[in-house]
């Protein structure tokens, strides 16, 4: 039985390779503002040219560097890798407590400026390529890393400069930000709004004679929330507002005739115009106006970034979720991204599938003793070289197609799932804990396909006369999500029932598929 291509690069994945080049990340100081992401690019390139590739810089009208190498073949998928190399600066040096440009390790977790944003995602990938070429597995497709300068402000100095290049070109990306290796499919946008009332200038010992602008300010933020629409994106949950900077009046004996605030209002996906976010401001300004005919508020939009979403069932979306199942025994969260990412400019610029998938948490970013798991990073490694190795394993066109005509793909004639009559026992016996009479289950193939395998079953109230049943066995009824990925024909499950948990949440059952390729894995 041939060893599956994805588990041999994951095999090969070396910890202290991804640890060492995190370190030397960190080490090589790159703070935006402040210094520039030539070191931290060297020690990039470095390991690119040792696997073979060829960098190159590439740098825009600031001269800040970007680096962009290429490995594998040129046949198949083509997939990026968009990883930064700056970080945010490093802070008050007293609020840590650590040297944060040591990358020292302390208990079981890498800290430094840029662990987890994102020197350490950078080097899970790089030590998952590594791993790839290490394993001497041959690519079909090629992986393009786009490493470069900037996000922490906007990107101009780097991912723009590769857009306007012509250089965002691939199949796929992956933006490596820290996700936790969940699958971030999604991520807000924003609107930098700025308000402005206007006053009347009088003496501060005769207010009555003025208007006052600040009070007036005053009265309007006080009422700011009001300007979020009650819209909730399913990945991304409501839009945000936060007044972020205020300025007013001229002298303390003055009543100040304008104060000025500068408001960060976040979108989410569907918010495209932005005269419609702009709209509630001005309406809660007319009603501020008609209580007081002096109030004056006038708002403008300085600065746009569009909100930007990737469709989930996107191949390489699959392709993450089946390698991490594989590699963490755990399906991961298709979740939305509160911050702005350069994953914009792949989705929105040059409509290419793009995920956020990276190790690390979010919540550590920017702070004082910013840390990594190593755990994680290693973790994070294993799973994109899987990720590399599958995804790019086959041909484009060389999809494994299941039979059409059903939802997400699934012939009935080949029941793919079957139901021991140990699993139909427990089934019932859970049904009847819960008080269900004829269990109904919902089965949801996160990914399917030589990549991998996963899936997602749980107890279905709502099932209607449309709903596709796959297979009535030992009294259970189950029924195929329409969302669910295609099954490969002639593949076939079997519900093993040590794995049905209490609330009946079965995730990564094992079983065996030889598919035409040669492969067979365990799932
Ligand atoms: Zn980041």
């Amino acid at each position: 039985m041939p060893i599956d291509r994805a588990d041999a690069a994951a095999a090969a994945v070396e910890a202290d390779e991804a640890v060492a080049i995190a370190q030397a990340l960190i080490r090589a100081r790159s703070e935006n503002p402040g210094t520039t992401e030539d070191a931290a690019a060297e020690v990039a390139a470095g390991v690119l040219r040792a696997l073979g590739a060829t960098p190159e810089t590439v740098r825009g009208k600031a001269g800040r560097p970007s680096v962009v190498a290429t490995i594998g073949g040129a046949g198949g998928q083509t997939l990026a890798w968009n990883g930064h190399l700056d970080t945010v600066p490093v802070g008050s040096l007293d609020t840590w407590s650590a040297d944060p440009f040591a990358g020292d390790i302390v208990g079981d977790r890498l800290i430094g400026r840029g662990a987890c944003d994102m020197k350490g995602p950078i080097a899970a990938a790089l030590a998952g390529a590594a791993a790839v070429v290490r394993a001497q597995i041959e690519l079909r497709g090629s992986l393009t890393f786009h490493l470069v300068a900037d996000e922490e402000l906007a990107g101009i100095h780097g991912t723009q400069v590769l857009r306007d290049r012509g250089l965002l070109t691939q199949g796929a990306a992956i933006v490596g930000e820290p996700s936790n290796l969940e699958i971030a499919l999604a991520e807000r946008g924003g609107a930098w709004v700025t308000a402005t009332t206007y006053g009347a200038a009088a003496h501060g010992s005769q207010p009555h004679r003025g208007v006052n602008a600040i009070t007036a300010m005053a009265r309007f933020l006080l009422r700011l929330n009001e300007v979020v629409p009650e819209t909730v994106h399913p990945l991304c949950g409501r839009a945000t507002v936060n007044a972020a900077l205020i300025e007013g009046g001229s002298a303390p004996n003055m009543v100040p005739d304008r104060c000025v605030v500068d408001i960060d209002r976040r979108t989410i996906p569907g918010e495209t115009e932005p005269e419609k976010v702009l709209a509630p401001f001005r309406a809660l300004a007319d009603d501020l106006r008609a209580d007081d005919p002096a109030f004056d508020l006038r708002t403008e939009i300085r600065d746009w970034i569009p909100a930007a979403e990737s469709p989930p069932d996107a191949p390489i979306a699959a392709a993450i979720r089946a390698a991490s199942a594989t590699q963490t025994g755990t399906v991961p969260h298709d979740v939305g991204f509160t911050g702005i990412t350069d994953a914009r400019f792949y989705l929105n610029d040059a409509a290419i599938p793009t995920v956020i998938f990276g190790p690390g948490d979010l919540s550590l970013a920017h702070t004082a003793d910013e840390s990594i798991a190593v755990d994680e990073l290693v973790t994070g490694a294993r799973t994109y070289a899987r990720i590399f190795a599958s995804f790019l394993g086959a041909d484009a066109g060389d999809t494994h197609t299941a039979r059409a005509g059903y939802p997400g793909g699934v012939s009935t004639a080949t029941a793919p799932l079957t139901v021991t009559d140990a699993a139909a026992r427990k089934i019932a016996e859970l049904a009847a804990k819960e008080g269900r009479a004829e269990p109904t289950l919902r089965l949801r193939v996160v990914a399917g396909g030589c990549s991998g395998f996963s899936y997602e079953l749980g107890f279905d109230d709502a099932a209607t006369a449309e709903d596709h049943v796959i297979t009535s066995a030992g009294g259970v009824r189950v029924l195929v999500d329409p969302r669910s990925a295609p099954i490969i024909e002639g593949s076939s499950l079997e519900l093993d029932p040590s794995l049905l948990g209490g609330g009946l949440k079965v995730k990564n059952p094992r079983a065996t598929h030889e598919c035409a390729c040669g492969d067979s894995f365990a799932i």
